[in-house]
């Protein structure tokens, strides 16, 4: 079954559905104020040296707006952009090509950036530091080192897994920014702003039912809001009313913490537990996920909401996982529920 509150992107349909929905000016990019405020400094302060923008990296759960942030500075820094996603780069060939096609002051915006090899994050180093790279041709004693210089560009990466970025790659960027999940109230803008590009009236109840059941994150709320404009059409409604949305919610089988299947079998796993820790491999096995998907897909949200706990031991439920599916607390001796 497709899963709803899949945070990443399904196929290359969706893609251009949220292509024509992604905001392309300040004006229409919701909350995250914060980075907002201190990127719009930097970007006025390097528009009026004339200079290229700093280096920029951005971190956070998928779906938060981090490939949006980075169309929008370059937007704004009226420059080229070219995005790419790090599994594209495999060889240190293919970012040289990259590289030397970019002009003065041009955007390079790599996804997934944690999941470069290690020979193409060496040529990433001294194209980002010195604007140059050591391209090495041919094999053995009759190889070559060429040197090419770069222009001054603006490497923006994006990573759900700050962790996994080595140090030196780290050290490299002049500004970072770990993206929020946003708050209901501005989910419910998001989908009201994206519902009149679609054309579909919706009610302002109907909006926020759907922003509180999106994990905090515009991909679903967007996700949402298309599967319940399907509902609105085939009921011939010319707008969207809060009962047909509550109505589609509910048959998606979408309830009413933002909770999908996963994150319910994820928390019904920890529940049995019975207040005990369970390591990441365990979970991940018995979901038949990899752990970098319960990592960095189904436990941030979860955390970022007091439902899951992160301790030496592994994970556990919290109180108020309990109260939500409603099972008495454990009371078997020495197991404390925070
Ligand atoms: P990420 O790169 O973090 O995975 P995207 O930038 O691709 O996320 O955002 C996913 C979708 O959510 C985009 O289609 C975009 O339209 C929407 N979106 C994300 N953040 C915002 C925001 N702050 N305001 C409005 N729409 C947003």
């Amino acid at each position: 079954m497709e899963r709803l509150v899949e945070i990443e992107k399904f196929s290359a349909d969706e893609e251009s559905v949220e292509t024509s929905l992604r905001p392309d000016a300040w004006s229409e990019y919701i909350g995250q104020e914060q980075i907002k405020k201190n990127l719009g400094v930097f970007i006025q302060a390097s528009k009026q040296r004339s200079e290229a923008l700093d280096h920029v990296l951005f971190f956070g759960p998928p779906g938060l707006g981090k490939t949006t942030l980075a169309l929008i500075i370059a937007n704004e820094m009226q420059c080229n952009i070219k995005v790419t996603t790090a599994p594209m780069i495999e060889k240190s060939g293919d970012l040289a090509a990259l590289l030397t096609n970019l002009e003065e002051g041009d955007i390079l915006f790599i996804d997934e950036i944690h999941r470069l090899s290690p020979a193409v994050e060496e040529i990433l180093y001294s194209s980002m530091e010195d604007f140059r790279i050591d391209i090495i041709i041919g094999s053995g004693p009759a190889a070559q080192t060429v040197k090419i210089d770069l222009p001054r560009f603006t490497l923006i990466g994006a990573t759900t897994r700050a962790g996994m970025l080595s140090n030196p790659l780290r050290d490299r960027f002049g500004m970072s920014f770990r993206m929020q999940f946003y708050s209901s109230d501005e989910l419910a803008k998001i989908v009201h702003q994206a519902s009149l590009k679609l054309h579909k009236e919706i009610k302002h109840e109907a909006s926020l039912e759907i922003a509180k059941r999106s994990r905090g994150t515009p991909r679903i709320a967007l996700r949402l809001l298309r599967r319940v404009r399907d509902f609105a059409d085939v009921a011939n409604e010319n707008h969207i009313a809060h009962a047909r949305t509550q109505y589609a919610l509910n048959e998606l089988g979408i309830n009413s913490h933002g909770f999908d299947e996963m994150d319910l079998r994820l928390l019904n796993l920890l529940v049995s537990a019975n207040g005990r820790a369970m390591g990441l491999s365990t979970i991940a096995a018995a979901l038949s996920e990899d752990e970098g998907t319960v990592e960095d897909v189904l436990e941030p949200y979860l955390i970022a909401n007091g439902y899951l706990q992160r301790t030496a031991k592994g994970r556990k439920a919290t109180r108020m996982t309990y109260e939500v599916l409603n099972i008495s607390l454990p009371t078997d001796e020495g197991v404390t529920i925070l």
